[in-house]
């Protein structure tokens, strides 16, 4: 069914840049022997799921939605998507995404930008996009993301659907194209709390093949979302992720969340988060630091998109000209703003400083984490922008991470869940919860759903 769905509706939405339906029918039809058979599967054997072209999935291809890598084929699997495997779970194929990851409306894909199936003049946010339009459009009912500054939860929030970034080293970035990788992490997206939870317990735990993975159980997301109930709980409203430049519509659904929540016995309280106030332009300082290195690797040699065509003859040449070809014009922005904020001379006063106010938003997390048991915010300022809009001004489509970054700088765990429509497009409203303690976040989101 969500093949032929795929089939009819994604020529208007361009959720998928890869789908490989004998593939995933094979999958499909050896779960359903192996039910026959009488094995006892789990709870997410058969189900269909759309996977963010930056996880390697062997014998696919995996192009991070640039030309760079447009016919790399991965030679091994990531351990997400194996796990998912294992599982019993069927791979639909590869959702499109900003080039890298890079961007929060999947415009900057060199496969084409993907539209927000609530209108499809918008967009569906990034850079997880594709993922989140799959399932806003019933392409899948599950995802899979990578949020490094918000591009799981930015989609689900814009497309009224459910993403949670899991805490850092929660989950494995093994075999997950490497972007910044002190803030990059693999996480769930689905239509239900339920079913992202049931997606998280698949993913999450320990991996020996990602140094950063944290060797602990699994948070007990599943019981949390099952349960849904937050009396008692204490909830941290922060005071520095709303005000001037949200949009009224936005604020309104929030604050109905927020009352919800109360009327069901939770105690709320306002906390004040000060260095949340720099965390973007620290942010944009740090992310593109660790873009520029590992962004290095593509160099026509070891991997990637090679132009050596007459006139490019020595290493550094064939370099220029492929570098100059594959990466589109926001991976290069980055590469430069990271370089430069690396190079010596400016490395303490840009990357320097940058990392301090990353200890300070650390600072206030533990601050806050004394009087509350999550921290609540919108999850974006403003519901889905028209594609185009901001396509020219990248400091206006940084602004769309306002709410998201706190959480990554931070390596605590967040989602993002439907709170409504303003203006008939989707709100969000994101849960911040303390390292390891996922299960809070799907028990707010539970008890809103
Ligand atoms: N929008 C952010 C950026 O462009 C977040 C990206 C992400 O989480 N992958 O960096």
């Amino acid at each position: 069914a969500c093949l032929d769905r795929i089939d009819a509706v994604d020529d208007r939405v361009n959720a998928f840049i890869t789908v490989d339906r004998d593939r995933a029918l094979a999958q499909a039809r050896g779960i359903d022997a192996r039910r026959a058979a009488g094995e006892r599967l789990g709870p997410l054997a058969g189900a269909p799921l759309a996977v963010k072209d930056m996880f390697c999935y062997k014998g696919m291809r995996t192009t991070a939605a640039s030309r760079m890598l447009e016919h790399w084929i991965s030679p091994y699997t990531s351990t997400v998507v194996q796990r998912c495997i294992d599982a019993g779970m069927v791979i639909l194929g590869k959702t499109n995404l900003d080039e890298f990851a890079m961007g929060s409306s999947t415009e900057t894909s060199a496969f084409g930008a993907t539209r927000n199936p609530w209108a499809t003049d918008r967009i569906p946010g990034g850079s997880g996009g594709g993922s989140a339009a799959a399932l806003a459009a019933f392409e899948a009912p599950l995802g899979l993301g990578t949020d490094t500054g918000g591009s799981i939860r930015m989609p689900a929030a814009v497309t009224g659907t459910v993403g949670v970034k899991p805490t850092y080293g929660g989950t494995s970035r093994y075999g997950v194209i490497a972007m910044a990788s002190s803030l990059d992490q693999p996480g769930p997206c689905g239509r239900s709390v339920l079913d992202t939870a049931l997606l998280h317990q698949v993913i999450a735990g320990h991996d020996p093949m990602d140094q950063t993975s944290v060797p602990a159980d699994v948070p007990p997301v599943v019981e949390a979302a099952r349960r849904g109930d937050v009396a008692g709980l204490r909830i941290g409203v922060v005071k520095e992720l709303s005000g001037p430049g949200y949009s009224a519509g936005v604020l309104e659904r929030f604050n109905e969340a927020v009352a919800a929540l109360t009327a069901v016995g939770a105690e709320v309280v306002e906390v004040s988060c000060p260095s949340f106030e720099h965390a973007l332009a620290a942010y944009y300082l740090i992310q593109p630091s660790e873009v520029s290195s590992n962004l290095a690797r593509y160099d026509a040699m070891r991997y990637g998109l090679r132009v050596d065509d007459d006139g490019h003859h020595s290493a550094e040449q064939v370099m220029t000209a492929s570098r100059g070809a594959g990466f589109g014009a926001e991976a290069k922005r980055r590469i430069i703003i990271g370089t430069y904020a690396l190079s010596s001379g400016y490395y303490d006063a840009y990357y320097g400083s940058a990392q301090k106010v990353r200890t300070l938003i650390s600072r206030d997390l533990g601050e806050a984490w004394k009087t509350c048991d999550v921290l609540v915010s919108p999850t974006t300022p403003t519901t889905a922008f028209r594609i185009g809009e901001r396509a020219d001004d990248p400091l206006s489509m940084y602004a769309a991470d306002l709410c998201t970054i706190p959480a990554n700088m931070g390596g605590i765990a967040s989602g993002s869940f439907p709170a409504g429509l303003s203006d008939g497009l989707p709100v969000g409203f994101q849960v911040m919860a303390p390292v390891m303690r996922d299960d809070r976040v799907y028990q707010v989101g539970a008890a809103l759903e």
